[in-house]
């Protein structure tokens, strides 16, 4: 079936500075897939002193069709070489984003809020604190 579209006209865009994401392991798609939590900082057009920070989930499969969505126009506004850089900073932000989280499971930062603030040394999970 042919995507559809609709002609979307913006107002008081919410312009976007920094955004944060995260596998939410308790949201599932409805092809049982895990859910992106996606944070948005940012303020709106009109009000640009005033941010704020929009929380959303958006399920992996809604996710693909806009990366996808976005690709191809991409290529057909800026072309085949923008798409192929953008590729690039997709494959970059990857592994900076892999080694990152690496590190944060090295210190045992990674299982539950506690570990992450306290830097692993206490622990909500049920993980036991200390060094490994
Ligand atoms: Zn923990």
């Amino acid at each position: 079936m042919p995507r559809e579209f609709d002609f979307v006209k913006a107002s008081n865009l919410f312009v976007v500075g920094n955004t944060g994401v995260r596998i939410d392991p308790e949201a599932y798609c409805e092809h049982g897939a895990t859910a992106a939590a996606v944070f948005l900082f940012g303020a709106r057009q009109r009000t640009p002193e005033s941010t704020q920070r929009i929380d959303t989930i958006v399920p992996r499969c809604v996710m693909a069709e806009l990366i996808g969505t976005l690709q191809a126009q991409i290529r057909r506004t800026d072309g085949e070489a923008a798409l192929s850089q953008f590729l690039d900073d997709v494959d970059t932000f990857a592994a900076e984003a892999d080694t990152a989280l690496e590190q944060l499971h090295t210190e045992r930062r990674d299982c539950c809020e506690a570990g992450f603030r306290t830097h692993g040394r206490e622990h909500t999970c049920g993980e036991a604190g200390g060094q490994r």
